[in-house]
């Protein structure tokens, strides 16, 4: 699906040649290849025993776009739609994230939008060579990756596709629930993927995995978005992810259990305090800055996050999606 004439197709825009070609294509194939094994897992231990089934087809486009709905008219037959435009663009953004961090090795990458344009639309205009990118730019974006199709397997498995949201508080609030459950999923997933390395190492790294690729998608949906006022902000959702996250983990005894939950609360908000920080001080100083939110306005959305989102959410899940999700 990747090879080098498809991605210079597709990208035609982009002028991409030599290193940021190499790129493109690499995180493209990189992404499918991890796409593939864990569809494949997710249809033996979940859909065909149930009689649904879900494909996923690449899109020939140079934007950002991913969804998931009902296939050619089959009951319980669904398709995830991702553009190439994902893997490329969520690695163009984990460049410029990662290389505005303090200390980074390649500082120098950080300064390659002069304010016309940003890391969503140009892809990594400053890059000659592929050594340029470290490996913790290109896990971050496999993970960024790996979340937005949990997110949409999510939408799928919890019923969300055979559900018409009546307003945009339904809207968020279905937001939230995929969000919640793709970080219920990376929770558990991300420690059996197929190749080692990108396999965690520890309980602690899974948990920062997740932290910071739930920080960047939060990004890329408030920046890519028509309707973005709709979409919370990326600090926001991180709380949304994690706390799907966190309750994996804790079944599958991966994360401390707290008798108090308040305590743990506490703990949690800490540690994605403490994991976040960097992100979100090179986020304010990056071609996306818009995108990060001022203080009061991250404040007003943890309000309807938990005034509105919340409650709103509830009332689905227990009320119409209850019998449109799968159950085993
Ligand atoms: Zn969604």
């Amino acid at each position: 699906m990747s090879s080098s004439e498809r991605i210079n197709e597709v990208f035609y825009a982009h002028n991409l040649t030599g290193a940021r070609l190499e790129l493109v294509k690499q995180i493209c194939i990189d992404f499918e290849k991890e796409l593939s094994y864990l569809n494949e897992q997710l249809a033996i231990h979940r859909l065909d025993p149930v009689g649904w089934s879900l494909v996923y087809r690449f899109l020939s486009q140079d934007n950002f776009y991913a969804e998931v709905g009902k296939c050619a008219y089959v009951p319980k037959n669904y398709e995830i739609r991702i553009s190439l435009g994902v893997p490329a663009t969520v690695l163009s953004v984990a460049i410029e994230l990662i290389s505005l961090q303090v200390d980074s090795e390649s500082s120098h990458l950080g300064k390659q939008y002069d304010g016309s344009s940003c890391s969503v639309e140009s892809l990594f205009p400053g890059v000659t060579s592929a050594s340029e990118i470290g490996g913790a730019a290109t896990n971050l974006a496999l993970d960024v990756c790996l979340l937005l199709y949990f997110h949409e397997v999510a939408h799928m498995v919890f019923g969300h596709c055979d559900y018409r949201p009546r307003n945009s508080k339904e809207v968020r609030a279905l937001e939230f629930d995929a969000d919640f459950n793709a970080g219920s999923i990376f929770g558990s997933w991300v420690m059996g993927l197929p190749s080692a390395i990108r396999r965690p190492s520890s309980s602690s790294e899974l948990v920062e995995r997740l932290i910071r690729a739930a920080f960047v998608l939060g990004v890329i949906f408030k920046a890519v978005s028509r309707e973005s006022e709709n979409y919370h902000y990326p600090s926001v959702r991180v709380a949304s992810f994690m706390s799907g996250g966190v309750f994996s983990m804790t079944k599958n005894g991966h994360a401390p259990e707290f008798s108090d939950d308040g305590e743990g609360d506490k703990y949690w908000e800490q540690i994605v305090r403490d994991v976040q920080a960097p992100l979100l001080d090179a986020l304010r100083r990056s071609s996306l800055s818009r995108f990060s939110g001022t203080e009061i306005e991250i404040q007003r959305d943890w309000d309807e996050l938990d005034s509105v989102t919340y409650k709103v959410r509830n009332e689905l899940k227990d009320g119409p999606l209850a019998t449109l999700r799968v159950t085993p």
